[in-house]
């Protein structure tokens, strides 16, 4: 399949899921992540009329990107990957949105930079649903801590939350879980879902979906 039909059949695919869902299909927005593709492997899906897409890396982005939205107007970028501080800089640059806002350093080192360079990014706090020690995010039980340190202390407004689920278990109780913590704190966008389980994702409520492999293929 090549990238423009992958487009093709998960758009249809989450419009089928959020049918099942009893949920607008327009509700879910759909980020195509192209991590690891060329500009080139890119164009063909701009072509197609997709604008939202995620990449993990400041770097990468930055070699690839900045030629694209030269010649393609109203693209979005995501940051999904973790913000080194040291990067922070280029990061609120670049992108629109960053979903992995993963600690209290790089909540504030974001803030800085957001007013010294005048510029407003969306932002997400990544969540660490199952605990996993290797892998980023705040915890479940510290999540209104950290939302309230972000909004009163630091001025930052969350639009969402996030979740990577551990790889080897069933994501249905994760992406409950993040629905309930993003209820409890009034927050009303969900960025859960990806190749492999953005249909139950949509079925959780996700109201971003992160795919990339359905997409664009094995990287
Ligand atoms: C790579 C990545 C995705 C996309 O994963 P696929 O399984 O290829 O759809 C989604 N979210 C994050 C955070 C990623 O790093």
């Amino acid at each position: 399949m090549s990238a423009v039909e992958g487009l093709k059949d998960v758009r249809s695919r989450i419009a089928a899921a959020a049918q099942e869902a009893d949920r607008d299909p327009g509700d879910v927005e759909l980020i195509a992540v192209s991590k690891t593709f060329d500009a080139d492997a890119i164009r063909p899906v701009l072509e197609a009329g997709q604008r939202v897409f995620g990449e993990n890396r400041v770097q990468e982005a930055q070699g690839k990107w900045p030629g694209l939205t030269t010649d393609f107007s109203g693209v979005e970028l995501h940051l999904i990957g973790p913000l080194q501080s040291n990067k922070t800089k280029e990061a609120v640059a670049l992108f629109d949105v960053i979903q992995t806002v993963d600690r209290e350093k790089i909540a504030r080192a974001i803030a800085t930079e957001m007013e010294q360079q005048g510029k407003t990014v969306r932002l997400y706090v990544e969540i660490n649903t199952g605990l996993e020690p290797q892998k980023a995010g705040i915890a479940p039980d510290d999540c209104a801590d950290f939302l309230a340190l972000c909004r009163d202390e630091l001025g930052l407004s969350i639009e969402g939350l996030m979740c990577i689920p551990p790889f080897d278990e069933n994501p249905g109780p994760h992406f409950a879980l993040l629905r309930k913590l993003a209820a409890e704190n009034g927050i009303d966008r969900l960025s859960m879902g990806m190749s492999g389980d953005f249909e139950t994702a949509i079925g959780f409520g996700a109201t971003s979906v992160r795919v990339g492999t359905a997409i664009f293929g094995a990287r």
